[in-house]
């Protein structure tokens, strides 16, 4: 039987939330209504078949078996039950085939639409959200969503539609019998409902007790070389005795709930037995119902009871899906604060960036990381970015490729504020080479060809060769598709660079924003990285954050960034010639054979 799930308090629902996760899914679950509904209608032909049984039985004890005998009727109920048990049997079948295909192809949409979603969330989300936290939305909530669509519901219908059956059933044979037998529903009712609030409880103490017994061993076993290096084997050994006698009880008080209610729901059902067998039998002596019918009563009690408990108990299980299914909504319901806009229009092919007196505060944060930014970066300009350590220009960088909108003032392109702007132009024309470019399992060409999805192979290697690096991947001995394994692993950090630099070829964009890599790379990869960038650079506007003086000569003016501020800006000759001017003192530096730019701010 499926498990049922404990509610944590935060995790209840209020009815005006529960309705709108209920219309919400029912608008989701559209695509597999028909599967629904078939679902519904054969498990209520199922229900059918259980209930011919009992009705059987009692048309063969009235009809064949109370004198005179007659053997038709028997070989007719037999036939009948036979029948009844196959077709059963097939129904049971595609109903379970038709149930668990419309709950995983609910499961499988909404897994995608949340998964699309959030990888167009934008960058301020991701500096929100914790990733394990949207991990387990994506896992775990929808997890237990699929428990409650293939199990939940399919309990829920079959239960409801067994029970009104039932009654409708009992209600037409003897209306007497079917008063005793409704007797004892409310003693069932009410002892589920507090078995399901009390094992709850229980439940969420054993859940607990056993992250705590978990995190104990865990604990214990990575420490090992410690715990005996200092011969605390006793102390580590009497610890993990207590939490290990914590499950314990937990469980066991788990069980002292769960013992007596099925204890007593077995008593309900044997002792209203017994009272339809006395009553049936006082009114089969009236003559007011058949002894079939007793039999039937007695064979169908089950009938009524199980379903009541099992709604009882369910009511838990749908709460705790339904708290799921709420959190879930809610993430589909944020909208990416970086998308088209409406009337947004293409950025044109070429012309000047114009930051505008630009601020941007990040989310959660109290101070701005730039503050009163203005510059104008001409078409085909290449702009150094320098400055010390957490100055703000890789934010500022950030802005130009518009992974975030300003707080205050504007940054635009050809005469386009780029919040007015397409997100596919912009991702076109204005490309961010990231510091560290991820790479994805798969090979080299993949990963190149991430950048733009249709490229064909021999676009993929013009790619490389604008950059020249072909030479150097296609010496591999399986060339460019050599799989780089996770994360990159096989190549060297250097060709990490290369692909990611690739990646910006193959867009071949109007405005470049480089973030250079701070780490150091062996001399040969490093020429070949540099020789790159340089050939990256040619013909396009670019804006570069610069570690490497080497990058910053090639720059035609320089922007030091200080505190979230622009403090200079000109060209390398202007700015070494300003007397204690910020560049000047950071150049003088450099020149002490210092390789990376930001490290020798004070
Ligand atoms: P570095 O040379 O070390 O890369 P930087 O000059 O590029 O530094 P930024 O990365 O732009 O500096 O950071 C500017 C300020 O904004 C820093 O104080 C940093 O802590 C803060 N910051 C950067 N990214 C975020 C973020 N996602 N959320 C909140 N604050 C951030």
């Amino acid at each position: 039987m499926w498990s049922t799930a404990a509610v944590a308090p935060e995790d209840q629902l209020d009815r005006v939330a529960a309705k709108r996760v209920l219309r919400r899914s029912m608008a989701l679950a559209r695509p597999v209504r028909r599967d629904v509904v078939l679902s519904v209608v054969l498990i209520a032909a199922s229900t059918l078949c259980t209930l011919a049984g009992p009705t059987l039985v009692r048309y063969a004890i009235d009809h064949g078996l109370t004198p005179p005998m007659n053997v038709a009727a028997v070989n007719i109920a037999v036939a009948g039950y036979i029948a009844a048990t196959v077709i059963a049997y097939f129904i049971g079948r595609t109903q379970q085939l038709t149930i668990n295909r419309a709950g995983e192809g609910f499961l499988r949409d909404l897994r995608l639409t949340s998964f699309g979603h959030l990888l167009r969330q934008s960058m301020s989300f991701y500096d929100r959200q914790k990733a394990g936290v949207l991990v387990s939305r994506l896992t775990s909530d929808i997890d237990s969503m699929g428990e409650l669509v293939q199990f939940g519901l399919l309990q829920f219908v079959s239960a409801s539609l067994l029970l009104v059956f039932t009654l409708v059933l009992l209600f037409l044979m003897s209306v007497p019998l079917t008063m005793v037998c409704l007797v004892a529903l409310p003693i069932i009712v009410f002892a589920s409902v507090r078995f399901q609030r009390r094992s709850n409880t229980a439940y969420l103490d054993v859940r607990d007790r056993v992250g705590q017994n978990l995190s104990a061993l865990q604990e214990s076993i990575t420490g090992v070389r410690v715990i005996q290096a200092y011969a605390r084997e006793e102390e580590q050994i009497r610890r993990f005795g207590d939490t290990n006698r914590a499950l314990y009880d937990a469980h066991m008080s788990s069980v002292r709930v769960s013992v007596p209610y099925f204890a007593l729901v077995e008593w309900v059902g044997v002792a209203a037995a017994g009272a339809v067998v006395g009553v049936g039998g006082w009114l089969v002596h009236q003559g007011s119902v058949s002894v079939g019918t007793v039999a039937a009563f007695v064979l169908l009690l089950s009938s009524v009871f199980e379903p009541v408990a099992q709604l009882s108990q369910l009511f838990n299980s749908i709460q705790s899906a339904g708290a799921g299914l709420h959190k879930l909504y809610d993430l589909l319901d944020t909208q990416p604060d970086v998308r088209d806009r409406p009337g947004a229009v293409d950025l044109p092919s070429i012309g000047p960036i114009v930051v505008d007196d630009v601020s941007f505060t990040y989310a959660g944060s109290s101070r701005p990381a730039l503050h009163d930014v203005s510059l104008t970066v001409a078409p085909g300009e290449r702009l150094a970015l320098v400055g010390p350590t957490g100055a703000g220009k890789s934010t500022l960088a950030k802005l130009v490729a518009r992974l975030y909108d300003p707080t205050s003032g504007s940054v635009s392109f050809g005469g386009v504020d780029l919040r007015g702007a397409t997100t596919t132009s912009l991702r076109e024309q204005i490309v961010v080479v990231p510091q560290e470019g991820f790479l994805f399992d798969g090979t080299i060409r993949e990963n190149i060809r991430l950048a733009r999805a249709g490229a064909t192979d021999a676009e993929v290697d013009d790619a490389l060769r604008a950059i020249g690096a072909w030479d150097r991947f296609a010496a591999f001995p399986e060339g460019l598709d050599t799989e780089v394994r996770e994360r990159g692993s096989r190549l060297s950090a250097g060709e990490q660079q290369l692909v990611s630099l690739a990646r910006a070829a193959l867009v071949d964009p109007a405005v470049l924003v480089l973030d250079e890599a701070t780490s150091n790379l062996d001399p040969g990869t490093e020429a070949a990285v540099e020789a790159a960038v340089e050939q990256l650079m040619r013909g396009r506007t670019t804006i570069v954050v610069a570690h490497r003086l080497s990058t910053v000569r090639r720059a035609d003016r320089i922007a030091v960034v200080d505190h979230g501020a622009l403090v200079e800006l000109g060209t390398h000759d202007e700015l070494v010639a300003r007397p204690e001017g910020r560049y000047a003192a950071l150049a003088a530096a450099w020149a002490a054979s210092q390789p990376i730019l930001t490290t020798h701010q004070p």
